[in-house]
């Protein structure tokens, strides 16, 4: 498939789901950044992995070919009725021209923070001194352990980024976003869904690939773009319906942006 035949599916379909899955993480990206390893052993040992999404943000958002591909994705959306799911936690989708209402980020965010402990109703904006702090120990070479948070009002603990890092991750971070998806997707049912799956391994395929191919086996309108180097194949029963296409998607998406 090329971009043609890509934007011609898209155009011609009622409305788009959107799949972004580890690609956009761009690990071979920050593996190559000798202070982010630093980071991530010191991060590792003193046990504050919570950290993470927005280590990853800080270390990610100078990323040109990462920015062109989000902005490539804006693009291709531009007018359509869409969904975007994505298991990033680092919040770069959100300084596309992508509604911030169609964006449900399940697997956390670094912009709210909650209870270390999972309190219910613990989850709140992130306040900009506590992200302050972590953009210190990255560049400023603080002591991660240092890292004073505000205390969570139910049990007195310490609040962390609500994200899957978390040691209890508050899923409720991400609850209001979750029924306007789903509310959302009732209302592809009869009509023509293309699924564009873009980087999704197996870490998250529960929340990404599973659930679109269970999607596009029961509503016959429907297609699947599958973008994955390794895992782009798409399983023999809904095959007729789903292209796959072997290349990193940010490779891919940042490859057709000067023709789209
Ligand atoms: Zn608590």
């Amino acid at each position: 498939m090329d971009i043609i035949e890509l934007k011609k599916h898209l155009e011609e379909a009622d409305m788009v789901l959107v799949g972004i899955g580890e690609d956009f993480e761009e690990k071979r990206y920050l593996q190559q950044n000798d202070r982010y390893c630093d980071c991530c052993g010191q991060i590792a040992q003193t046990g504050a992995e919570w950290v993470m999404p927005y280590v990853n943000r800080l270390f990610l958002k100078d990323n040109h070919k990462l920015q062109v591909a989000y902005q490539t994705l804006a693009k291709l959306l531009e007018g359509k009725n869409y969904f975007v799911l994505t298991s990033c936690m680092d919040g770069l989708i959100r300084e596309t021209s992508i509604k911030p209402e169609r964006i449900v980020e399940p697997c956390g965010t670094y912009s709210k923070m909650q209870c270390a402990s999972g309190c219910a109703n613990s989850v709140q904006d992130t306040y900009a001194q506590l992200l302050e702090q972590i953009e210190n120990c990255c560049f400023e070479q603080k002591d991660w352990s240092t890292i004073d948070t505000v205390k969570c009002e139910h049990c007195n603990g310490p609040v962390v980024l609500n994200s899957l890092y978390a040691e209890h991750y508050a899923e409720e971070g991400y609850n209001a976003e979750w029924s306007l998806y789903t509310k959302w997707l009732q209302g592809t049912v009869n009509k023509k869904l293309c699924i564009l799956e873009l980087g999704s391994g197996m870490m998250f395929a529960n929340i990404l690939r599973f659930r679109f191919e269970k999607i596009v086996g029961l509503n016959q309108k429907s297609s699947l773009i599958r973008i994955h180097k390794n895992l782009y194949q798409i399983p023999v029963e809904i095959s007729e319906r789903g292209q796959g296409i072997s290349q990193n998607a940010v490779d891919f998406m940042a490859e057709i942006a000067e023709i789209c």
